[in-house]
């Protein structure tokens, strides 16, 4: 795998090697994602098998621009509204899908499709570069924790992908909030930076906290099981004890291994540290030979919501 760097002629590399129906990770301001060319088969083929992705879970398009999102999808009133205030932004527009090259694979072969305007400048800078959509879900292989720094993607990926556009660290640090737009009331999929309360306050209709059961799967990637390191992770835990792994919100206890997500309190630099932390005590748990990862309670509201949703299906078992 070649690590590209971050400047015009890299970008061009690495559309280059998207051409090419390689694999890049790349870059945005939510997670990393890993890039495939959206009209190329064989290019998502290699996707889904990097990732082990099963084939019924669609991948986000990603675009430069709102006009190049009406090329491949039918937006609605809501869709409309939604991004016009979120984009480009960590918001994922899912709507009617049009007929066009874009392979029935890497949307599962549903009448919808989800599609994203990134507003991370290099990500945008590298689609307008490929001039066609770029299929990218998270850099992670499914059900694993995602990558939001280089340095994770690196470690996880490096024999798998064709290249890494190395952008620095994820700005936001959680994957987008997904939206569903194709259905007469748009609901929400999955909680992100963009809480419930924002985007409520944008539509005529109130989208209600609920995110789909397992049983009745809207957005196929709503696993209950998700995000999950190799360590068990127990939850909403207080008062660790000496030899506990603990990764705590507030202030870190004294002689006590592990990290806090935020000293202040700050759920917007909690959610940015949450996926790299686990990553660091994922590693930390696996060297003193599989303690668990104890997680602090975490507040609900705003972001916080997101972040003890990722953390609920990361706990898992
Ligand atoms: P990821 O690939 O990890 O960024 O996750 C993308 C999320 O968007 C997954 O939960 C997918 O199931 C969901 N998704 C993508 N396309 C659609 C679609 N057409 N309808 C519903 N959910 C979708
Ligand atoms: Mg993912």
């Amino acid at each position: 795998m070649k690590v590209i760097k971050n400047s015009l002629e890299g970008i061009r590399e690495a559309a280059e090697i998207l051409t090419n129906n390689g694999v890049v990770a790349f870059p945005t301001e939510t997670v990393y994602g890993l890039g495939a060319n959206a009209f190329s088969e064989e290019a998502v083929t290699k996707l889904y098998k990097i990732k082990d992705r099963p084939s019924f879970n669609p991948l986000i398009i990603h675009v430069s621009s709102y006009d190049m999102a009406n090329m491949y999808g039918v937006f609605n009133s809501s869709a409309n509204k939604l991004a016009e205030k979120y984009w480009p932004g960590p918001l994922t527009i899912i709507v009617k899908k049009k007929k066009s090259k874009i392979v029935e694979s890497a949307t599962a072969g549903l009448e919808t499709i989800a599609l994203r305007c990134p507003r991370n400048i290099t990500a945008s800078k590298l689609i307008r570069e490929l001039d066609k959509p770029l299929a990218g879900p998270s850099a992670n292989k499914s059900g694993k924790l995602t990558c939001t720094t280089p340095k994770d993607v690196y470690a996880k990926l490096k024999n798998k992908i064709d290249a890494l556009l190395d952008g620095g660290n994820a700005e936001l640090g959680l994957e987008s909030t997904v939206v569903d737009c194709s259905v007469e009331k748009p609901r929400i999929l999955r909680l992100g930076n963009i809480t419930l309360d924002e985007l409520n306050r944008r539509l005529d209709h109130e989208m209600s906290s609920a995110l789909p059961l397992q049983k009745q799967i809207k957005s196929p990637g709503q696993l209950l099981k998700h995000y999950s390191p190799d360590a068990e992770l127990l939850l909403n835990q207080n008062g660790p004890k000496k030899g506990d792994i603990f990764l705590s919100f507030g202030p870190h206890p004294k002689e006590i291994d592990g990290l806090t997500l935020t000293e202040t309190k700050n759920l917007v630099e909690a959610a940015k540290n949450l996926f790299t932390f686990l990553h660091v005590l994922d590693r930390l748990s696996h060297a003193k030979g599989g303690v668990p990862i104890k997680v602090a309670p975490i507040p609900t509201n705003g972001v916080g919501a997101a972040i003890n949703d990722r953390l609920l299906r990361a706990a898992k078992k």
